[in-house]
């Protein structure tokens, strides 16, 4: 039956489902009785995984779109500033051993390669400082932007550090107040089908059955609908990707005027990281580590190490990590967004923006009828089947230019068996020229071609030098794109505030509305 779209479904109210229904009903306008009703039923017992607090530049948009205010999200959802990552002691594994991934793109890329002039002058500057006028920004404690830069506009590109349980209710008291989505708190405990194997409504506890014509399933590592109900297979990802367990916990700042770092700090550790959030009021840090190469006994210890005297009074929990995504996200009219689709480490905090991506193209392609369900639906498994794909190949990245021989997790993790053949074609091609966008000619990259190069010579990875001639005809151009670079650090930082003061006035004043 050709069904019209009247109701979607959303079911589990955590970041992923209100990020969902917002973008839907945003882009859909739900509040007008003639137009698509989303419904979000969210068990009132179940509450949501409450870590995911780095985030990327995309969230911007997605905010913007749903019509927030960016000083409203900055307080309420005790937002700071992340402009980027810096990987501590990855490489060697030595006290000085770091190199940043920024969120500025290199000076004058992709116009401009400077990768193959800066590797020819063996500059004694990293890369990322090289090229890129971020790093001096985050080792100064400075933030992005000014208090009179507009909201969501940039003097240096940024994402966000956030409290995720913050973000959740924040989200659902706009989503229901101003984008009239209807939210039901009840446990869904059972699903009916139509006659052609749809879903046709899940059955909950107090409130009888929700129908709908699309139902997405956003019930976190339960997976209700996708894993349990249609059986979607788990594609399994631990043989590339090894850490399996979390241990996280917040911890006070020192005192009201402690620095906030402007980007998440990832320090390795014998068998795993270790990640450092700066939000405004608190840090979460948490570690991630693979039971396979270390016990837990061991991996506590390493974050008490870390965390210092405060350790013994903390709050730690525990997260089980299963590496891998789903076969399929969309089957029949169901499909599945955040951590019910699949997870993987939280290295560059890929899972929110997988979110808003998923959210963004349900809500610009929702299938208007169930004629055209199906075609939506192949669509969206072919790009996100991509897109994990291309996660696992970055995430991957990290490890195996690491030269640490300190635990077999790291050894292991270089061991040719263990790298997709896809990262193996990568890695060779770019063992002759530096990675450019013509390495990710896909309209559905998550991590441009730059990132790649901030961690592949972060790192210390070289491109051949006999064939780095070829790619050094332009030195006027490059040399000024350096000259330009260097303008840009003293300009910036000179006229940057601190990422705290920043943050305080913006509890003071607010930001300019655009
Ligand atoms: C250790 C760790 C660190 C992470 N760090 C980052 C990071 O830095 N950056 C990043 O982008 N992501 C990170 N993530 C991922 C991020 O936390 C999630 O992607 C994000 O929070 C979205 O979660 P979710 O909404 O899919 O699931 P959840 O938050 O688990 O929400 C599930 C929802 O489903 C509901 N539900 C479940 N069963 C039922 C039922 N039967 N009936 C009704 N409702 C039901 C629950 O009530 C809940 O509301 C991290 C994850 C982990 C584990």
């Amino acid at each position: 039956m050709n069904t019209r779209t009247k109701s979607v479904v959303v079911v589990g109210g955590g970041t992923a489902g209100w990020i969902t229904a917002g973008r839907i009903a945003a882009h859909h306008q739900s509040n007008s009785e003639t137009k698509i009703q989303i419904i979000l039923v969210e068990s009132p017992g179940i509450p949501p995984i409450g870590v995911g607090e780095g985030t990327w530049p995309t969230m911007r948009n997605t905010l913007r779109s749903l019509g927030i205010k960016e000083t409203d999200f900055i307080r309420e959802c005790h937002a700071s500033f992340k402009q980027g990552a810096k990987f501590s002691r990855w490489v060697t594994g030595e006290n000085d051993d770091f190199y940043y991934h920024p969120l500025v793109l290199p000076q004058g890329f992709p116009k401009c390669d400077l990768a193959p002039f800066w590797q020819n002058e063996s500059n004694s500057k990293s890369f990322s400082e090289a090229v890129c006028f971020q790093e001096d920004i985050c080792e100064s404690g400075l933030a992005p932007k000014m208090i009179t830069t507009p909201e969501y506009a940039s003097v240096a590109n940024y994402a966000y550090h956030l409290d995720s349980g913050k973000f959740s209710a924040f989200l659902q008291n706009h989503c229901v107040k101003k984008l009239g989505v209807r939210h039901i708190l009840d446990d869904v405990v059972g699903i009916n089908a139509t006659a052609d194997g749809d879903i046709g409504s899940v059955v909950t506890k107090q409130n009888g059955e929700v129908r709908g014509e699309l139902f997405i399933d956003c019930t976190g590592f339960s997976s209700l609908l996708l894993g349990e109900y249609f059986e979607v297979p788990f594609v399994d990802c631990s043989d590339v990707l090894f850490i399996d367990t979390a241990l996280a916990t917040q911890v006070s700042y020192e005192g009201e005027d402690s620095p906030i770092v402007s980007h998440t700090v990832s320090t390795a550790t014998e068998a795993g990281w270790i990640w450092d959030i700066g939000l405004s009021h608190r840090r979460g840090i948490g570690h991630v580590f693979s039971t396979k190469y270390t016990s837990e006994e061991r991996a506590e210890q390493t974050l008490s190490d870390y965390i210092g005297p405060a350790y013994k009074n903390l709050n730690i929990r525990k997260i089980p990590i299963k590496s891998g995504h789903r076969k399929q996200f969309w089957k029949k009219n169901c499909v599945a967004v955040g951590l019910s689709a699949g997870f993987l480490e939280p290295l560059e905090a890929s899972a929110l923006v997988l979110v808003e991506m998923s959210a963004s193209m349900i809500a610009e392609q929702l299938p208007l009828c169930r004629e055209v369900m199906d075609i939506t639906a192949k669509r969206f498994n072919e790009t996100f089947l991509y897109r994990w794909g291309r996660i696992v190949d970055f995430l991957k990245l990290h490890y195996i230019l690491s030269r640490r021989t300190d635990n077999q997790f790291w050894i292991d993790n270089r061991d040719p068996e263990t790298i997709p053949e896809s990262l193996q074609e990568l890695m060779k091609l770019w063992k002759y020229r530096s990675p450019g966008d013509v390495d990710f000619a896909s309209n559905y990259e998550v991590f441009p071609a730059a990132s790649y190069q901030y961690v592949l010579y972060g790192m210390g990875f070289k491109t051949d030098r006999e064939f780095l001639h070829h790619a050094l005809s332009n030195k006027k151009l490059a040399d000024e794109q350096f000259k330009i670079n260097k303008h840009n650090i003293d300009k910036v930082t000179k006229m940057l505030p601190t990422n705290r003061e920043l943050l305080s006035k913006i509890y003071q004043y607010g930001l300019q509305a655009i």
